[in-house]
């Protein structure tokens, strides 16, 4: 079979890729080993009919306007605010840290001034923050960052702060307002019919070949094409030559209760300190669907299974180089998305990698 361009992926890195390739008349064949469209942002129906996230939950935010047009060709959106809560010591607290927060915790009455003042007062500076712990000490300081950080993330990456790069913590910003939101980005909504409808319109091109349940080292040998595009680890792609990138992984228990029409009071309650599971999600605050019952997820992390989160740290960075090198060298492919760049993307920043690397092969 012959295509210009073979796609290794049908996450938001390939199929951003494939519908632009598609859009300038090249042909392309897009194959996922797994049997569904859209990588971890794939979503269905479970067994009682609530839209679900099988890979966990996933919220759309973005400050690129560019980024949000381009998508908004595909999908209606649902305006969608995420907000999150903490369970710590036997009650609830907003996170990202806020006024609310502090004074709830403390029993305190601080104004927006005052919690300027306080959180300067708990904080210990950092000339530089090189890593996770460093970001949230400087922020925080000790009592909140053993509170709200140091377990969750022990639990998340099996690491201590200490061990994480910078950005890993960074993601959660500190506030002395009561702005509860989880994220403040200009654009925060969830696509109106689903992810998974949003990727069948992106793929919906007659240049565009999708094959489900086909993994790309199986069938390589037999397929001709120009160029490849690689959305897969990019360790496994060249036989982990240089030793495995480590990521980390997750094991997602899913539930549905079914006379349960509300299970938890925001879309995702976190456990820093409790429980193996790092956080509950509840979807129907997140799909704004009705339905008598409610389906939830308990995220538990793992350090073998699917690889889903690149871990920031500096001598996986370094690793990461070499691989990264070498795929300079291979001149007919080019490596895009969370695995194959090892980045911690969000799903907007994969969108705009894609976006850039398909503007070369145009
Ligand atoms: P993927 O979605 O991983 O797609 C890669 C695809 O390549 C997969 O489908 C895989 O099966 C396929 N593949 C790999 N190797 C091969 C092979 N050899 N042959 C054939 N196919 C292959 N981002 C947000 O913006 N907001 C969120 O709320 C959010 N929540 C998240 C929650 C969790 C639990 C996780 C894990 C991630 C979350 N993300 C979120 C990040 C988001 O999932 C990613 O940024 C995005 O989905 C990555 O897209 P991708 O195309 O790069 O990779
Ligand atoms: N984090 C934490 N406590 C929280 C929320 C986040 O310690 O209540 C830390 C933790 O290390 C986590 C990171 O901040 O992995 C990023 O959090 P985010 O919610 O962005 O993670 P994701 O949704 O990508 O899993």
């Amino acid at each position: 079979m012959n295509y210009d361009f073979l796609i290794v992926g049908a996450g938001f890195a390939g199929a951003v890729c494939a519908e632009r390739l598609a859009a300038s008349g090249k042909r392309v064949l897009v194959v996922d080993k797994r049997n569904h469209i859209g990588g971890n942002a794939y979503d269905r129906e479970d067994e009682n009919g609530v839209l679900i996230h099988p890979y966990g939950p996933h919220i759309f935010h973005t400050n690129s306007k560019r980024i949000f047009e381009y998508l908004s060709g595909f999908t209606d959106w649902r305006f969608y605010e995420h907000r999150v809560k903490a369970y710590v010591d036997g009650d609830l607290y907003p996170i990202p840290i806020n006024r609310t927060t502090i004074n709830k915790l403390y029993g305190l009455d601080l104004s927006e001034q005052d919690t300027i003042a306080f959180l300067e007062s708990v904080r210990e500076a950092r000339e530089v923050n090189t890593t996770s712990e460093d970001v949230v000490l400087s922020s925080v300081g000790p009592d909140l960052c053993d509170k709200f950080f140091r377990g969750y993330t022990r639990k998340q990456w099996g690491l201590d702060l200490s061990e994480l790069s910078a950005g890993v913590a960074a993601r959660i910003p500190t506030r002395s307002n009561d702005d509860d939101r989880y994220f403040t980005d200009t654009f925060q909504f969830m696509p109106a019919h689903g992810y998974t409808a949003m990727f069948e319109k992106m793929l919906d091109s007659p240049n565009i070949d999708v094959r489900l349940s086909t993994d790309y080292d199986v069938v390589k040998a037999n397929i001709e094409c120009g160029h490849v595009v690689y959305t897969g680890p990019i360790d496994a792609y060249f036989g982990y030559r240089f030793g495995k990138l480590p990521y980390r992984s997750l094991h997602f228990q899913h539930q549905h209760l079914s006379d349960v029409e509300r299970f938890q009071t925001t879309g995702t309650i976190n456990y820093p300190n409790d429980h193996e599971y790092t956080r509950i999600t509840e979807f129907k605050h997140l799909t704004g669907q009705q339905h008598q019952g409610t389906s939830i997820v308990k995220e538990y992390p793992r350090a073998e299974g699917e690889p889903y989160y690149p871990i920031p740290r500096k001598e996986n960075e370094a690793l990461f180089m070499r691989y990264s090198e070498l795929a300079e060298t291979v001149t007919d492919v080019t490596f895009v998305g969370r695995l194959a760049q090892y980045r911690y993307y969000n799903m907007d920043q994969v969108v705009g990698a894609a976006l850039k690397a398909v503007e070369t092969l145009v």
